[in-house]
């Protein structure tokens, strides 16, 4: 682990020793792929807004009714929000997923996004964003979770903890959030970093009322006296 003594001098030395710190709390956490990058589009569009518990039944139900994208493609979009239901906002939500997989199939004749992990970080990013409604946290989720690419997506726990954590400015929005929090973590450290700060933010340095007196970073944070 590392040894803070008076407080880590780079703020890549502070992100280790909190992914330390974290470590011994949450344990290992190996990445493994989760679905394939056409589905984790699809589910990331049904996460938003709504708790993980919904987003997967929705997303289960989505593919039981249709059976795979291309049906998922050609259905209507009535059809779609019916079957999505449960997960909410359905009526947003289902032309996104309707346009964004025809979209995806006109451009490649096929879900197939696997050319993206053999491209360079920043070519793949690019590629996803330029996807209609595909902004920097879908397509770091996309690159990180179905490829295991170190793109780091900045939910709002992660954003908020590392804004208490001082390792992204008050100022900084989640979008820049992105580039900078990837910068300071070595790039195999990114998804496991991700899923502590993801579980952090929930446990404990929650949106109200952050439990401090049980938090393991104090030394580390800024925000520690504000919230005693
Ligand atoms: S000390 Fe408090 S504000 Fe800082 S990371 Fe821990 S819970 Fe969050």
């Amino acid at each position: 682990m590392t040894v803070i003594r008076n407080g880590p001098k780079t703020k890549k030395l502070k992100v280790k020793a909190v992914s330390d710190l974290l470590s011994i709390i949450y344990g290992p956490i190996p990445w493994k792929p989760r679905y394939n990058a056409s589905e984790e589009l699809v589910y990331t569009i049904l996460s938003q807004h709504t708790s993980d518990i919904n987003s997967e039944r929705a997303f289960h139900n989505l593919l039981t009714v249709f059976g795979d994208l291309d049906h998922i493609a050609d259905a209507s979009v009535d059809d779609i929000e019916v079957a999505i239901r449960r997960g909410g906002l359905s009526k947003t939500k289902a032309p996104r997923i309707k346009s964004i997989l025809n979209e995806i199939r006109e451009e490649l004749g096929s879900f197939d996004l696997s050319f993206l992990a053999e491209m360079p970080l920043k070519d793949a990013k690019a590629w996803l964003i330029n996807l209609k409604g595909v902004g920097p946290k879908t397509a770091a989720i996309i690159l990180c979770f179905s490829f295991g690419m170190p793109a780091m997506p900045v939910d709002t726990h992660i954003y908020r903890v590392s804004q208490r954590l001082s390792l992204v400015g008050k100022k900084i929005s989640a979008e820049k959030a992105h580039d900078i929090l990837e910068s300071l973590v070595e790039p195999k450290e990114v998804f496991q970093f991700h899923m502590y700060l993801i579980k952090h933010g929930r446990d404990t340095c929650k949106a109200q009322r952050p439990k401090c007196h049980q938090c393991s970073l104090t030394e580390l944070c800024p925000s520690f006296k504000r919230y005693q």
